[in-house]
């Protein structure tokens, strides 16, 4: 295989296993817990699982549950249900709220440094003490508090004897700092919420960089990866780290990975569920794993989106055919070959017998495999055809149904159409046509060569099923920057339901877990919406860049 060249995150391991630094990495993937894991999750899951795979080390999770107010226990579920089925193995659940009492420890032993001090600053005077990127900032006037005092502010903050944002606790850095971040950034709040896991233990709550620093210390974390905009967060990181003389792990940084045509972010993602744009977390029109994973995508196809687009340091915007293409890319070898037809038109074979026979003929489920099972398909007097594989009066390159133009029916036999049936409104009803019995497929002495191939069912023992066509949630490529609310830019077509297609009879067997090509239509795979009554269909993806066209 062809040597893949290094990402920038591997080059400083490999150095580090190399110093001797370390000896083995540990990473961690640290999800909040306020929605579903989405298609740029998948890339830090890669990334961070992918590293420990390669090098000695392992990978935690850790739920980044420091927020009560956004947090659920139905996402912890179904971030750790996404993992696996993208193919990682933690070995590790950790979650921040675990450490709440060592996270109040290490405030303490700030303030006991003289480096935090309690201050009753709302947090508008708090901006507004902040100054601006180019102006310096002013010190609050609480900032001079005695540690005594401070000890007692702060534990009487947490034993719940103040409001909501009444009072804070700040690290004591530099109000003139070149870095905002660094102007005595806030560490702890009031929150008076119950939390999913501490329930109403607390009511003081740490912010993100008095946690998740410290969480990835108390790991042991020797590279903690996150996305770009953390970068002017790496100083307060290794401050907090220095300060409270803890286990030195280190921030690394890489670009946030969005895709074009949707949006991919949990808030965002949050209010489609709510406004029911779309049916759920796991629509298949949702850049979500779930809804990935409902739309028929396999995990393979998704690693190897995420191989393919690998890291970077810069921002930019992936090409959602990239997806697309990786995920037929691998059906294209595992689909079972089925035939549904969609909007039916009848033919009646003229010269086929008519007293009921019907024929089995055989298929293989999958060319791609020289060692492909077969199928049986009944073949009959009464077939359905696509309605648009016929044209009255077809333009010259229409390899297709046509008077006196003969096609070949898949797997079947060669038909001519001999005849149109219209209704009185003019629509056609019926194409009477004539088989070519020595043109049966796999063993043709008819020697007469046709271009076009048809998908095609037998009527007598069609299955009706329902078929979801899925298109692009947005009809803009980067919906989250256009003008106005993103939701003004959904696309209103982007699910089109056929709710009586005709399919081949061994589509009764279908499992939940296989996938399928149906031929000429795309790859699709089972809904969970199917019942006893009726079998459900999504369409992964179309056979071919449907765009391009
Ligand atoms: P969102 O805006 O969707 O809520 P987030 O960064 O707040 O994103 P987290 O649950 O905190 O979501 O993310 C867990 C991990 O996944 C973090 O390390 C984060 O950096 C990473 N991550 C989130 N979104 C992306 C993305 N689009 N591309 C790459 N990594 C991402
Ligand atoms: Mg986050
Ligand atoms: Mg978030």
């Amino acid at each position: 295989p062809e040597e893949k060249s290094l990402n920038f995150i591997e080059e400083i391991i490999e150095e580090d296993l190399k110093s001797g630094k370390y000896k083995s990495i540990v990473t961690r993937f640290p999800p909040e817990p306020n929605g579903y894991l989405h298609i740029g999750h998948a890339s830090s899951i890669c990334l961070n699982f992918g590293l420990t795979k390669k090098y000695p080390g392992y990978t935690n999770l850790r739920f980044d549950d420091t927020n009560p107010v956004t947090e659920d226990t139905e996402y912890v579920e179904s971030i750790k249900d996404d993992i696996r089925w993208l193919g990682f193995e933690w070995k590790n659940e950790l979650y921040a709220s675990d450490y709440f009492d060592t996270m109040y420890e290490y405030a303490i032993k700030l303030i006991q440094k003289g480096l935090a001090y309690v201050d009753d600053s709302t947090s508008e005077q708090i901006a507004a003490m902040k100054g601006t990127p180019t102006e310096p900032g002013k010190d609050s006037p609480f900032r001079s508090r005695s540690i005594e005092e401070n000890l007692d502010l702060f534990a009487r903050m947490k034993n719940g004897e103040f409001a909501d944002g009444s009072r804070t606790l700040r690290a004591k850095i530099d109000m003139t700092h070149p870095n905002m971040l660094m102007r005595d950034p806030v560490l702890y709040r009031i929150k008076h919420a119950h939390h999913h896991r501490t329930g109403d233990k607390w009511c003081i709550y740490p912010m993100y960089d008095m946690a998740h620093g410290q969480s990835d210390s108390i790991e042991h974390i020797t590279h903690s990866i996150c996305t770009l905009e953390f970068v002017p967060h790496r100083e307060l990181y290794d401050w907090l780290i220095e300060k409270l003389e803890i286990y030195p792990s280190h921030q690394y940084e890489f670009a946030r990975r969005n895709m074009n045509y949707t949006v991919t972010s949990k808030r965002k993602l949050l209010q489609l569920v709510n406004d029911k744009h779309v049916s759920g977390w796991d629509d298949p029109r949702m850049p979500t794993i779930s809804g990935l994973r409902r739309a028929g995508y396999t995990p393979e196809s998704i690693r190897e989106f995420c191989d393919r687009i690998g890291i970077a340091k810069r921002e930019n915007m992936i090409d959602v055919s990239l997806l697309e293409f990786c995920v037929r890319e691998h059906l294209n070898k595992i689909a079972l070959r089925r035939m549904v037809v969609f909007d039916p038109v009848k033919v009646v074979l003229t010269n086929y017998a008519a007293d009921g026979s019907v024929e089995m003929l055989t298929s293989e489920d999958n060319p791609e495999d020289p060692n492909s099972s077969h199928r049986e398909i009944p073949f009959s007097r009464e077939l359905y055809i696509e309605r648009e594989d016929f044209m009255e009066n077809p333009p010259k390159k229409f390899f297709r149904l046509a008077p006196g133009q003969m096609v070949r029916l898949k797997s079947a036999y060669i038909i001519r159409c001999d005849e149109v049936v219209k209704d009185s409104n003019g629509k056609i009803t019926e194409l009477r046509c004539t088989y070519l019995p020595e043109s049966k497929s796999g063993a043709d002495t008819s020697g007469i060569h046709v271009k076009g191939t048809l998908h095609w069912v037998s009527v007598a023992q069609a299955i009706n099923v329902e078929v979801r066509l899925y298109d692009r949630l947005f009809r803009v490529e980067n919906p989250a920057s256009e003008e106005g609310d993103f939701k003004d830019y959904l696309n209103p077509d982007s699910l089109q339901v056929i709710s009586s297609a005709y399919a081949e009879p061994s589509l009764k067997n279908i499992r939940f877990s296989d996938r399928c090509q149906f031929l000429r239509k795309g790859y699709f795979c089972l809904d969970k919406d199917t019942s006893e009554e009726k079998l459900v269909f999504n369409r992964t993806v179309t056979l071919k860049d449907a765009w391009a066209k």
